[in-house]
């Protein structure tokens, strides 16, 4: 399976607790088939708490992070109609565009 998400792309979640969000990768592992997308599947920390010098307070405590998600619960944007499948088109030198399979708009 080959993978055509790349980071940087804005996706759509289709599966899931954050069913419909859209929001950008952050990262992509094509090995594990999974990504990293922003404020997707965050996970909650608990870290130890510090005391900060001179200020009376504490730094710490709560920390939200993005748990890397599976490929397949994402989809690419097409702009004409919304979460599609991505495929490759080969144009005349040899060169691949992204486009979506539905319509061909290159995304
Ligand atoms: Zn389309």
């Amino acid at each position: 399976m080959s993978v055509k998400i790349r980071k940087g792309d804005e996706v759509e979640i289709i599966s899931g607790k954050d069913l419909g969000a859209r929001a950008r990768v952050l990262e992509v592992n094509p090995k594990k088939g999974r990504v990293l997308v922003e404020g997707i599947n965050q996970v909650t920390r608990h870290e130890p708490l510090r005391m900060s010098k001179g200020r009376g307070g504490t730094e710490g405590g709560i920390i939200h992070k993005e748990a890397s998600i599976d490929i397949s619960n994402v989809a690419l944007i097409c702009p004409t109609h919304g979460p599609t499948r991505a495929g490759y088109q080969i144009e005349g030198d040899g060169s691949k565009t992204r486009v979506c399979t539905k319509c061909g708009t290159e995304l």
